[in-house]
């Protein structure tokens, strides 16, 4: 019933082959919960004509948040993933994850409030957090510019304050599920690249989010990038992607030919007001960044790549260097339909994603079993 088509009993019973009796049983305890609502009547055969149903995002609402380096933001949505509320505020990450996270909840509660809404109304929390996050606990993983969050529980200390489950992982995942069930829902096969202070991607295989066996799939910016050579980076490796490629990268490389850009907004702006040498060196950039997507390319066979954060906003001069090398360098069954994209939700992939990765957990088989059974109990 998610497709939010309105059906009739008998149509539900032609659609899924089960029994009479199991689909009534289901309906009415579907309709208890309020997951789905009466929609009108179907046309009549004769007699009395047949009542329709449609599934009710409004049953539930869902807190989606993305916390960032300096700044969050926190939405409210249905379940559907529409927003109904939102609010962003500035946040430090190096506060530690007490700080930021009380803070998180008192958002919460806020919207929840501002939108009429109970705690009892809340299905769960999704969070994504700047840093490796392990899926199956929640916690931050050794994250880099996170002091004081390694190994945290951050779902107990959420759900402490809000009562309902929680569920994190990592910016660039939550950007991917974002962005494509807001612009790409049929899309089957789809790599969302975030290219920014760090470069990191996220991988939709077969419709749902890849995450690996710890959640660390995805994490670009420490391949080692062809043209890499020497170059330092934050991890402690010479030459990843990140090290030539990302936004501080190449602010840091125009500077020695004595071009400033104060970090990667100013060099965006730089490129948008039509310095050449800033769009050649984003230009480069971008084909850095193809070289090691063409090997995703060839290991995955996306049928969109889309490339997201703030260098993606340099007008075409990233993604030109994306399809030049990408183009170029696979095979043309993989590339004949390939689309290279820049990202569409902007700032708010983050906070439609986080909303649907909890949306897609309360909604599960599995999930809908247990609550259907403790109403019945
Ligand atoms: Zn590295």
């Amino acid at each position: 019933m998610r497709d939010g088509t309105p059906r009739t009993r008998a149509e539900l019973i032609q659609l899924t082959g089960l029994a009479r009796s199991t689909v009534g049983t289901r309906v009415d305890a579907l309709l208890a919960a309020g997951l789905l609502a009466p929609s009108g009547e179907a046309a009549s055969t004769g007699g009395r004509p047949p009542a329709r149903f449609a599934f009710n995002p409004r049953a539930r609402v869902v807190l989606g948040a993305d916390i960032g380096a300096t700044h969050s933001l926190v939405a409210l949505t249905d379940l559907n993933g529409t927003v109904i509320a939102e609010r962003a505020e500035q946040l430090d990450i190096t506060l530690g994850p007490r700080l930021v996270l009380d803070s998180l909840v008192r958002t919460g509660k806020a919207l929840l409030k501002s939108a009429g809404r109970t705690r009892q109304d809340l299905a769960g929390v999704g969070i994504g957090l700047p840093g490796p996050v392990e899926h199956s606990t929640g916690k931050p993983a050794a994250p880099p510019i996170m002091p004081g969050w390694d190994g945290y529980d951050v779902p107990a200390h959420v759900s402490a304050g809000l009562g309902a489950p929680v569920l994190v992982d990592n910016d660039v995942n939550i950007m991917a599920l974002g962005e494509h069930a807001a612009v790409y829902p049929h899309v089957e096969h789809l790599v969302f690249v975030k290219v920014a202070t760090g470069i990191g991607a996220g991988i939709i295989s077969s419709g749902r989010l890849h995450r690996g066996a710890k959640g660390a799939a995805g994490d670009l910016g420490h391949v080692a990038a062809p043209h890499g050579g020497d170059a330092l980076c934050t991890c402690g490796n010479l030459g990843c992607l990140e090290a030539i490629a990302s936004g501080p990268a190449i602010v840091k490389a125009l500077r020695t030919q004595g071009i400033e850009a104060s970090d990667s907004r100013g060099l965006v702006d730089l490129v948008r007001a039509g310095d050449v040498t800033a769009a050649h060196a984003v230009r480069q950039a971008g084909r850095d960044i193809g070289e090691v997507l063409a090997t995703c390319v060839s290991m995955l066979n996306p049928e969109v790549i889309v490339v997201g954060g703030i260098l993606a906003q340099s007008a075409e001069s990233l993604l030109a260097g994306v399809r030049e090398v990408v183009y170029g360098r696979s095979l043309p069954l993989a590339t004949g339909e390939l689309q290279i994209v820049a990202a569409r939700t902007g700032d708010h992939a983050g906070v439609l994603g986080a909303a649907t990765m909890v949306i897609q957990h309360v909604l599960s088989a599995e999930q809908i079993e247990v609550q259907l059974a403790s109403m019945a109990g």
